[in-house]
């Protein structure tokens, strides 16, 4: 995709990547990527394993420096801001919970660390401990806890933060199909409550399917498509598209 570099075009975007290029040692992992997010948007990132989904997540969130290239949020140049600065909570495949801590306090540890008063981080916590269905484990430690309900307690601990942008790294990945489903329906029902943005990275295709306003078809460090689930499926750019669309692995 090729994108022009008119400020009008930065302000239709929340989250504009642009010509990134990212390098281990000699070996280039991001070619040239462009993507635009849109403001609000579910936008999954799907693509093979080892097409460099987790390497741009890492981009985007400041965790790795980039080669080259540049990276918006929300009309600002972020290139070179720090992590903390750039107004992202993150998701990751494999959750670390303190395992002394209540849920409660899994939680709430972040938004104490940023100096809240205490009956706002409350209001806080129970609010989306109430969406991701865990209010009655505020008090149990994650030992405690099944895989399912670690990995809600996961989601939850990034949002209950204040960010403009979510990005989540194979969230679901480590749990069940019938605990993917499940929480699958969470999520785009905490989507539908939040309205933040998120970019969510997957190599599952029906997992893309059901929770994208658009999805990204990634190979080998670039984009290929980005569209909507429909239209990818009825017109897909290129052969890789349609193989790896249509057919669910
Ligand atoms: P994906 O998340 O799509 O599976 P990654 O972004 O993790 O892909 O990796 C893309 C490529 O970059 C892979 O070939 C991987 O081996 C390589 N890679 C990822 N992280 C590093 C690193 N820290 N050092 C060197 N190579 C890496
Ligand atoms: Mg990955």
């Amino acid at each position: 995709m090729a994108l022009d570099s008119g400020a009008a075009h930065l302000d239709a975007a929340f989250v504009s990547v642009r010509d990134l290029t990212h390098s281990f040692g000699t070996v280039e992992v991001l070619k040239g990527l462009d993507i635009e997010v849109r403001n609000g948007e579910f936008l999954v990132l799907l693509g093979p394993s080892g097409c460099g989904k987790s390497t741009l997540l890492n981009c985007i969130a400041g965790l790795i420096e980039i080669t080259d290239g540049q990276i918006w949020i929300g009309g600002r140049n972020v290139t070179w801001e720090e992590p903390k600065d750039r107004g992202i909570g993150m998701v990751f495949q494999s959750y670390a919970l303190y395992p002394h801590m209540t849920v409660h306090g899994n939680l709430s540890f972040g938004l104490k660390n940023q100096r809240m008063p205490e009956d706002q981080i409350a209001a806080r916590v129970v609010r989306v401990a109430r969406i991701l269905q865990i209010e009655p484990l505020l008090d149990r430690k994650p030992g405690a806890l099944s895989g399912g309900q670690r990995q809600r307690v996961a989601i939850g601990r990034a949002l209950v933060r204040d960010a403009d942008v979510f990005l989540f790294d194979e969230p679901l990945s480590n749990l069940d199909a019938k605990l993917r489903a499940e929480l699958r329906v969470e999520l785009k029902r905490l989507h539908a409550g939040l309205g933040n943005t998120m970019i969510y990275v997957t190599h599952d295709q029906i997992e893309a399917m059901t929770l994208a306003d658009r999805i990204a078809v990634m190979r080998d460090g670039v984009i290929q498509q980005l569209a909507t689930p429909l239209e990818l499926y009825d017109r897909p750019a290129n052969l890789f598209v349609a193989g790896f669309v249509g057919s669910p692995s």
